[in-house]
Parts: C-alpha cells; structure tokens; sequence
C-alpha cells in the first residue's frame, strides 16, 4: 500500500492564512507585524531564502525589511545593526541569515538579538526555555513546523517511539525537545553519524524524523511498516535527466519508502514550505507579545 502523502505546502498554506488573519486582527489594535531579515555576502542560496521570506511576511500582511550587506562586513558592524534593530520598536522580528562570513561568529550575533525578537528561535534563552517546557519562548521554525505537521495529519505521538536522525541545534536537538513534551508525550531516540547499527533504530521508530543532508540514506527496508516518515533533508543531486542538470531529494530514498510507511512528507513540498510559515507564526507572536 502507497503512504500517505503529508502536504506540507497545503498545510503551510493555512498557517499563513491564520497569520494573516492575525496580523489583520494586530492591525485593528495599531500594531503591523515588522520582520527584519538581515543578509550579509552574496550566497545565491541565502538570497534565495531571504527574498522567499521577505515575499512570504509581506503576502502575510507584515512589514518587512530585508538589510543586505558586504561579504567584507564586520563583526563589529552587524552587531551595530543588530542593536539598532534591538532598539526600533517597529521590528518585532529580527532573523540574521546563516551561514555567515568567516569573519564573523554566529554565535556571539544569535547571542546578540534581543531573546523576545528571536524569530528564528536560537538564542540561548530560547533553546532554553524550550528545553524546560516554558511556552513564551520561540521554537527553532524547522522542528516546530514539524511538529505542526503531525499534529495537523493527525498522527498519534502519545507513547508512539520517535526516531530523530540528527543532533544539530537547528532541527535535531530542539526536534527531540519538542517530541518528549507534554505536548507530544512521544519516548525519543536521537541516532548521529556516530550512532552504531542505525537500521535496529529505525525499524523500531512509529515516527521517523530525518535530518541528517545525507542524500536518500534511509530505504523502505530501514522503516518499520506503517511508520509516519518526516523527511527535513533537502540535498541537491546530480540527474542528467533535468535541464538544471541537479534535482532537489530528501534524506529518504522516496520510491521505496512511500512502499512501507502510512504517511510520508515528499521533498520539496513536505517540511520546506512549513519552516517560512512557522517563521511568520513566530513573528506574530511576537508583535502580540509587544502589546503586554
Ligand atoms: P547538520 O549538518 O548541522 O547536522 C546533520 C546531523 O546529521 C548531525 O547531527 C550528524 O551527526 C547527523 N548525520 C550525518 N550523517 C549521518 C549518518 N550517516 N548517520 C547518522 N547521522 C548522521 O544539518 P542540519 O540539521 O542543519 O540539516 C539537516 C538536513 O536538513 C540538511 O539536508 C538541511 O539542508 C535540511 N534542512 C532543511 C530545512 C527545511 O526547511 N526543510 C531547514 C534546515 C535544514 P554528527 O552530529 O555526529 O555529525
């Protein structure tokens, strides 16, 4: 039997409705969502990122604001930047585009935003608060539009054995955060690259959650059957069949595994469209938060 394709783009898509809805709702009580997005060099990859959230807030209602600067700046100068962004009350959300110059160290910025207008959810206090179950923080948008995902398909988490591959900041630390909360009440297995006998992990996990930008490495025979398949992998390939000569594929191995599992998020289409939604979910959260 076929899985059960998980639309990541039609339920992105009714995040952003609802964001909308609350930016209007914000405006009533003269408040505009501002997201402030900041770009440092000229990485074609993060551009591309930056003008599909700058497009994104903007449909939303929001402000927003891109700050493009030189490959050359300093650390120096963006923390300069980062401040007067701390300091405009119009900016509710600040999101400094990774990676950066190396220059430049991403922590001592990440360290550097005001915690109440981390969008992106890495500041410390954030990662914190998350950890011990504080819900007035930001989540990490990658693992919290996960978590939407299978709320949102209707997956059973409660007891249910999830499987993260993957320990990054990013997505698998606050990932396994998110999963062993009262929210989810799921019993949680982190596996990395230094993980012995990856497959016995696999085929024990209900939810299998897969981050690791290692291109299709989890096949159908590494799923147990009737599993729920997160693919947050996205890696460009080499396919001489496309004009681009690349194709975008996830972590899984899609052709075998939507064979064994009940539900699976393709790529593209899957996690990708919901880090943006979530992003702009933080950010209203944050206006609202404004008004108290
Ligand atoms: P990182 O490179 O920071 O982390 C990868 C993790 O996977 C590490 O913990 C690493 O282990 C582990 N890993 C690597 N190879 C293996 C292996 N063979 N077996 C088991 N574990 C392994 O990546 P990110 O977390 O930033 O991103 C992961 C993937 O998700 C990438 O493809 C990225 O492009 C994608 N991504 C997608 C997003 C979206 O919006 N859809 C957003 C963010 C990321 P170790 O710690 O031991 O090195």
């Amino acid at each position: 039997m076929l899985a059960e394709l998980i639309d990541g783009k039609a339920i992105a898509a009714v995040i952003r409705a609802e964001v909308a809805r609350d930016v209007a709702e914000l405006m009533t009580r003269g408040v505009v969502p501002g997201l402030t997005v900041v770009l440092v060099g000229d990485d074609a990859a993060s551009a591309t990122y930056v003008s599909g959230k700058e497009k994104a807030s903007r449909a939303a209602g929001m402000a927003s604001a891109t700050i493009r600067l030189p490959a050359t700046t300093s650390q120096d100068e963006l923390l300069a930047v980062v401040e007067q962004l701390n300091a405009d009350r119009a900016v509710h959300g600040i999101l400094v585009q990774m990676p950066l110059p190396s220059q430049i160290d991403p922590d001592t910025v990440i360290r550097h935003i005001v915690p109440h207008k981390d969008v992106d959810g890495f500041h410390p206090v954030n990662v914190g608060k998350l950890l011990i179950g504080h819900t007035d923080g930001f989540v990490s948008c990658t693992p919290a539009g996960v978590i939407e995902l299978l709320v949102r398909s209707g997956v059973q988490m409660r007891g249910a054995e999830a499987v993260i591959i993957g320990r990054s900041n990013i997505v698998g630390k606050p990932m396994a955060a998110l999963l062993m909360q009262g929210r989810s009440d799921a019993t949680v297995t982190v596996c990395h690259s230094r993980t012995r006998d990856l497959a016995a992990h696999t085929r024990r996990a209900d939810i299998l959650i897969v981050a690791a930008g290692r291109a299709e490495m989890i096949t159908g025979d590494m799923i147990k059957p009737g599993a729920v398949v997160i693919d947050v992998g996205m890696n460009r390939v080499p396919d001489a069949t496309r004009a681009l000569g690349t194709r975008l594929c996830g972590d899984v191995h899609f052709a075998s595994a939507v064979n064994v599992a009940s539900k699976i998020t393709p790529v593209p289409g899957g996690v990708g469209p919901m880090t943006i939604a979530m992003l702009l979910k933080n950010t209203v959260r944050a206006a609202e938060r404004s008004l108290h």
